[in-house]
């Protein structure tokens, strides 16, 4: 039996950089004051249908929809925001301190077609700061999605950042676009995407659609007084807090509900699915959802591209150092010594190992060499008839017969715990 089609499995030692650089994009929301929330992995269909959009292709091609026992339509979720929104409005977080900021991290599967950096299960760390509409805090939302990247050590990526408009100015940049879209020669498919959708013709990345493209009306020059000064000063917050970006005007989401401030982060090491994390504004997803009309910002990262853009830049992140002590018995009594010196050896935060099944001096001492501890204990039966093992530092090579009472010490005092 195999994963299915579009998933894999993430293996030490690969798994303790997926941890390594999950923490390391989770670490500046802590700090920034984000409380923890986990929703279920599915939730009733509608959450995503009317949160996200009937009309994308999340929703309409690729969600994992099934009927439970009860005969109630779930779905394994898409995506973190529409959940986390569900538990803002049923929990009525909306009636403490505003803003509330909460973020989450896991699983999403989507029903795609498999192919480097596109998988049908990854794993996404989410944002979201929700019920004030502020500039600072659009700057704030999209600073810490930087921050995340920058401590992992990336640098081949940027912001791509633009303004949606909002419902003053969407409407009529909208008719303006369909009309401009109707005069041009278009397929049949994307007719009719431009009709659900007309901006993300905009986004379509064939040449031949691009080459008509050249002077179609843009939101960003049809922004209404309100929201092009919202925009304004989140530009400005984000020079204060040494952001830097690229102004997208073309850059549509995949989802439907954002407004205003809305952006990408793209790697440039990654091919087609460039696309590390993105997010935006969403003033209409409570209402959508049947809660309060309460505006909202946040964003998704990619764990899982994430961690293909820090080995495009050859990143050193998260590789597992093992443990810090060994114990390596030969015989029955050394052996229960072992078990025991390890146990406390743990017991005091020191991480140890020790060999188990039947391995022999040279299988022993290559597990212990594996292991990557800087101190290693060998017990053998003259030794112990003597009472003592051999305490070896492994980069010195240096070796010292010390009294088993005193082992426990001598090793936790060696490692420096
Ligand atoms: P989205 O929710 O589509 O805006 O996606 C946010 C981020 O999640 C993207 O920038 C990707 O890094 C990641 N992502 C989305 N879909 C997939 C997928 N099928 N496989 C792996 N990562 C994905």
């Amino acid at each position: 039996m195999t994963a299915p089609k579009g998933t894999f499995d993430t293996l030490p030692p690969d798994s303790a950089r997926f941890l390594a650089v999950r923490d390391t994009l989770t670490a500046p929301l802590r700090r920034a004051g984000y409380g923890y929330v986990e929703t279920p992995v599915f939730e009733d269909t509608a959450v995503f249908s009317r949160g996200v959009g009937e009309s994308t292709d999340v929703v309409s091609k690729e969600m994992y929809t099934f009927s439970d026992r009860g005969g109630r339509s779930l779905t394994l979720r898409p995506e973190l925001t529409a959940g986390l929104m569900r538990a803002f409005i049923e929990h009525r977080l909306h009636d403490g301190a505003l803003p509330v900021k909460l973020w989450s991290v896991g699983s999403a599967f989507r029903y795609e077609r498999p192919q480097a950096g596109r998988y049908r299960h990854f794993t996404q760390v989410d944002m979201e700061a929700l019920g004030t509409d502020d500039p600072a805090l659009d700057a704030e939302v999209v600073a810490l999605g930087v921050q995340g990247f920058r401590d992992l050590g990336l640098t081949d990526f940027e912001l791509q950042l633009t303004s949606l408009g909002d419902s003053t100015c969407r409407p009529q940049y909208r008719e303006l676009l369909v009309a401009y879209l109707d005069k041009l020669d278009l397929d049949e498919e994307t007719r009719r995407r431009a009709a659900i959708n007309p901006l993300r013709v905009l986004d379509d990345k064939r040449s031949e659609v691009q080459a008509q493209l050249g002077d179609a009306p843009l939101m960003v020059d049809h922004l209404s007084d309100s929201t092009k000064a919202h925009y304004d000063a989140v530009r400005q917050h984000l020079t204060d807090l040494g952001v830097t970006w690229v102004e997208a005007p073309r850059l549509v989401r995949g989802l439907d509900y954002y407004t205003k401030t809305t952006f990408e982060f793209v790697h440039n090491g990654l091919g087609a699915q460039s696309a590390i994390g993105g997010g935006g504004r969403y003033d209409g997803l409570s209402a959508a959802l049947g809660g309060p009309d309460v505006s909202g910002i946040g964003y998704a990262v990619g764990v899982d591209r994430t961690m293909l853009a820090v080995q495009a830049e050859g990143l050193d992140i998260g590789v597992s150092a093992g443990v810090q002590a060994f114990v390596v018995p030969l015989g029955a009594e050394a052996k229960r010594l072992a078990v025991k010196l390890v146990g406390q050896l743990r017991q005091a935060g020191v991480a140890a190992d020790t060999v188990y099944g039947d391995r022999g001096l040279k299988g022993s001492m290559k597990a212990a060499d594996r292991s990557g501890a800087s101190h290693i204990v060998v017990i053998g039966d003259r030794d112990l008839a003597q009472g003592v093992g051999q305490l070896k530092d492994m980069s010195t090579g240096d070796q010292v017969a010390v009294p088993v009472g005193e082992l426990f010490e001598r090793l936790r005092e060696s490692v420096g715990a």
